[in-house]
């Protein structure tokens, strides 16, 4: 297998459209805007939904599944959120297709039509504030706080594979409060878990923040956030972390009695991290030769290459390979034993490389001979020969610094990358030459923030809330402002 990657300085987007097939992690289907996941790439979305849900689980959630489809009536409840989703629906109008009366193939019968059109679900906020107030009556009843794993679907019209499909699977939290502040607690801890998820399980660093009114999710009263930085400079909203208020309950008309016996409207939250993650994963550390993956995502942690002539050899290795296979997974490290003899060592080499296996072994004649392995680390790529009896210690140490390694890189990137601007010019000359997040003083008004996104492209990704407050003067119209928000441009 050749890699022949176009290089990351050639052409940024093609080499992630190319990295992506070539690791075999997904491909576009024969459906516009909709990706096949494949087997590799899946059993990585699958190592982060097992991470991200025993974190949910851990903090006093529960998973449910609610359905596909959504009454287009439940859609239109509450206001600001359908005008948000209307414009990417899929909409089902019929329930049955028959053969046309002209033979030219099969048609929509028009018999069939519902009675209500259904929409895909492009987010289940609908569908379940309509069933929470079946479930919510009395104080006793909350918290409530759900979660499901589903595919949703938001009619996109430019899709990039993995970071803005039309079909993606996601998590999806929605959570119910008897009070304003638990809901706004509930909010701002899944922002904890998301980031430290994405930080610790994925290596990528990220920025928490709050949306301005303009980039928050329609529904909601504050959107929070956690903005990523790739190699390209560009942001990636990673997460976002929503605070309903009580719109939902208010349009669904779910209340509850309080211990003194008074009717309230519920407070919400909803909250959602989606496949787009694993385009994070792959942007923030890959390199020319391919993925690099973090141990603790990697489907394969360890992989080991047999270098050998004939059968005889390859016998002689296993014997060494076997118990080695054995140690290494009853540690709980995930190895593969490449014995395939279709394919050459040099082959194999270069496909794990370009797969990003965090650590390769091989093992040939010489290294019999001498008790020796060589150990290969794919962020690095250094290259070492180990006394092979004390190869499973040096992988476990080996393993956690991979981990904090490629974080530090991305962080150090990430640092590199936020600059204080205090000119509209500095803006777009740094904006130009460096990209990254400018740390700017804004007056807060949605005009500017247009203005500045139709001028030079960069939009306000959040509002960091981690900093201290600061105050200036608008870089556009020198109007005073009391803290730096982070503009980017964002994929
Ligand atoms: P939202 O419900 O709009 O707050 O989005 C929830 C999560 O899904 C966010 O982390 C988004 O980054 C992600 N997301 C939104 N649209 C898409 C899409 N078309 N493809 C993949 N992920 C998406």
């Amino acid at each position: 297998m050749g890699k022949n990657l176009t290089s990351r300085a050639e052409d940024y987007s093609k080499w992630y459209n190319e990295l992506v097939v070539k690791a075999d992690l997904a491909e576009n289907s024969g459906v516009r805007g909709c990706m096949v996941i494949k087997p590799y790439g899946f059993a990585i979305w699958e190592k982060m939904q097992a991470a991200l849900d025993k974190m949910f689980k851990e903090t006093g959630h529960e998973n449910a599944y609610f359905p596909l489809f959504i009454p287009k009536s439940y859609l239109s409840k509450e206001a600001s959120h359908v005008e948000g989703f209307a414009k990417e629906c899929a909409v089902v109008t019929h329930y049955r297709l028959k053969n046309a009366e002209d033979g030219s193939g099969i048609v929509v019968d028009e018999d069939a039509k519902l009675e209500e059109e259904l929409i895909v679900r492009p987010t289940s906020e609908t569908i379940i504030w309509d069933t929470y107030r079946k479930w919510i009556q009395s104080y006793r009843d909350l918290p409530l706080k759900l979660n499901q794993w589903a595919n949703v679907v938001r009619w996109e019209m430019r899709t990039r594979l993995f970071l803005r499909t039309a079909e993606f699977l996601w998590q999806e939290g929605h959570t119910a409060h008897a009070t304003e502040q638990e809901a706004i607690d509930e909010a701002e801890l899944i922002l904890k878990v998301y980031a430290d998820f994405v930080e610790q399980f994925m290596g990528v660093p990220v920025i928490k923040g709050l949306k301005t009114e303009s980039e928050r999710f329609a529904g909601a009263v504050e959107t929070y956030c956690i903005e990523a930085l790739m190699q390209d400079g560009k942001a990636l909203q990673a997460g976002t972390s929503h605070f309903l208020g009580q719109n939902f309950a208010k349009a669904f008309d779910v209340k509850f009695a309080t211990k003194e016996g008074k009717q309230e409207h519920v407070w919400a939250t909803s909250w959602g991290v989606s496949t787009r993650l694993m385009g994070a994963l792959i942007m923030t550390h890959s390199d020319d030769n391919g993925l690099v993956l973090p141990p603790n995502l990697a489907p394969i942690q360890v992989v080991i290459v047999p270098i050998y002539k004939g059968e005889e050899q390859l016998e002689a290795l296993r014997s060494k390979i076997n118990p080695l296979v054995a140690e290494l997974r009853s540690k709980n490290i995930s190895v593969k034993f490449d014995d395939r003899d279709t394919h050459k060592p040099g082959f194999k080499f270069n496909e794990y490389e370009l797969k990003g296996v965090p650590v390769r072994l091989a093992l040939g004649n010489r290294d019999l001979e001498n008790g020796t392995i060589e150990i290969a680390r794919r962020d690095t790529l250094e290259k070492s020969s180990v006394p092979i009896d004390s190869v499973v210690a040096r992988i476990e140490a080996l393993l956690p610094e991979i981990q904090e390694n490629i974080y530090n890189k991305a962080k150090n990137h990430q640092q590199e990358h936020i600059t204080k601007v205090d000119s509209y010019d500095e803006f777009k000359k740094v904006l130009e030459e460096r990209g990254g997040f400018l740390a700017a003083f804004w007056d807060g008004t949605k005009e500017t923030e247009e203005k500045i996104k139709q001028e030079t492209k960069a939009t306000i990704r959040c509002i960091p809330i981690d900093v201290e407050q600061e105050n200036g003067k608008c870089m556009v119209t020198g109007k005073p402002a009391n803290h730096r928000v982070l503009f980017a441009k964002a994929y």
